[in-house]
């Protein structure tokens, strides 16, 4: 049985620009003893991810649905306070981004970690401070940090006085949320050590979640590729770092500099999107180097395109596009006004040529189905696209039209 399942978790909050979308439709398992990498850019719903797992939400949450089973048991349908007593700290536990920031720096380090035993165990003082200098002691810190301040320790010896609260109720699934971002590389692998060694000892399943892919490949068992609040990619290690099907995770791999060869290190133009207002179909089509036309390109994304081919906007040494307005009218229609004095089938016209000489350079092009002129208008529709849905066998899914259920390439993709 899964240490943990968590399937089609949805997390929206409220903002005054509408809602962010930070983690939609998530879903994946860990075992008992082994490791997921969650991996991504900044803001891609990674921390969101471990904190919506661990009920850890703002005020203003919209959406929060989905399941979450530890151990076999759903913990979406616990109340707030039986999720902290069953769930919180005793099965599922979390050591945070920055150790200085999880320690309170007027509080002894021992007490800090006996402090979730006398919360959740009522255990007397002396007991809970005797059971936390054996938790130092399971981290490689010696007894007498238990009564030194956390300003009296170095980065390294921290995240370990962090690591043993997190591990002090003995949880079944650790969340590590960039367990090592600030350290340096000596503490870095010292620390990802010491997390092999004690979930070794405890078959504790890890939820990793990092930016660094190189990272993730010392520990992780399986993969899972985040963008724009939705898995793009998941699979086992040994499958995705050799042959990452997404092209998202492609660019990511591409993107880590080698310390040999004449490879230099790609990146991914652009910026991952607002999650207020996520691209229509695949999210990631705005900066995939291999979009084409099922992935998503929407009316305004079109209409921002000619408008930049318009009127006085128009590039230098390109000639406008004699189009006065346009509207979208649904995601997939835009219609276009002529400029006063152009025939409706000149303006049809000299789009379809832009298009013609364009399309393999502006990939939203690519998007158009039809150009046609109705009344005084033109129409441009489309293709509509849906979502790409996580396809592939053997280990390894990713969320991408290129791809065949089997996870092969369609040909010529
Ligand atoms: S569906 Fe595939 S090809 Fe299309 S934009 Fe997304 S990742 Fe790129």
């Amino acid at each position: 049985m899964p240490a943990l399942e968590v399937e089609n978790l949805r997390y929206y909050y409220r903002t005054r620009r509408g809602a962010v979308k930070a983690v939609d439709d998530v879903s994946f398992s860990i075992e008992p003893g082994e490791t997921i990498a969650v991996v991504g850019e900044s803001g891609c719903g990674k921390t969101s991810t471990a904190n919506a797992i661990m009920r850890l939400l703002p005020r203003n949450v919209e959406t929060y649905e989905g399941r979450v089973v530890l151990d076999g048991q759903d913990t979406m349908a616990y109340s707030n306070e039986e999720f902290r007593h069953k769930v919180r700290w005793r099965g599922i536990s979390m050591v945070f981004q920055s150790a200085m920031n999880a320690l309170s720096p007027t509080t002894r380090c021992g007490f800090q970690v006996a402090e979730p035993l006398m919360v959740h165990y009522d255990l007397e003082k002396e007991e809970a401070l005797e059971a936390a200098r054996e938790g130092l002691r399971n981290v490689g810190l010696s007894e007498d940090v238990a009564k030194r301040y956390p300003h009296e320790l170095s980065g390294g010896m921290k995240q370990r006085v962090v690591i043993a609260m997190a591990l002090v109720l003995k949880p079944k699934v650790v969340i590590l949320d960039e367990p090592t971002s600030a350290l340096d590389v000596m503490t870095q692998a010292n620390i990802i050590n010491l997390l092999k060694g004690l979930q070794k000892e405890s078959r504790l399943a890890y939820l990793f979640i990092t930016h660094d892919l190189g990272l993730a490949s010392e520990l992780a068992d399986k993969v899972a590729i985040m963008y724009a609040g939705k898995i793009v990619e998941i699979g086992t290690a040994s499958r995705v770092y050799p042959a990452p099907q997404h092209p998202y995770t492609q660019k990511l791999i591409q993107s880590v500099p080698l310390l040999r060869g004449e490879v230099a290190p790609d990146f991914i133009p652009g910026v991952p999107p607002d999650l207020t207002s996520v691209p229509a179909g695949c999210r990631f089509h705005p900066r995939c180097p291999v979009s084409f036309k099922m992935c998503g390109w929407s009316a305004s994304e079109l209409q921002a395109f000619l408008e930049a081919r318009s009127g006085a906007t128009g590039q230098a040494g390109v000639k406008p596009l004699s189009a006065a307005k346009f509207e979208p009218k649904d995601s997939w229609k835009l219609v276009v006004k002529p400029k006063a004095g152009t025939a409706p089938a000149d303006l049809a016209s000299e789009i379809r040529a832009l298009v013609d000489v364009e399309r393999a350079k502006a990939p939203v092009l690519q998007g158009i189905e039809t150009v046609r002129e109705r009344g005084e208008r033109v129409v441009i529709d489309l293709y509509a696209a849906a979502v790409p849905e996580l396809m592939g066998a053997d280990g390894q899914r990713a969320a991408c039209w290129l791809l065949t259920e089997e996870g092969k390439r369609y040909a010529g993709g």
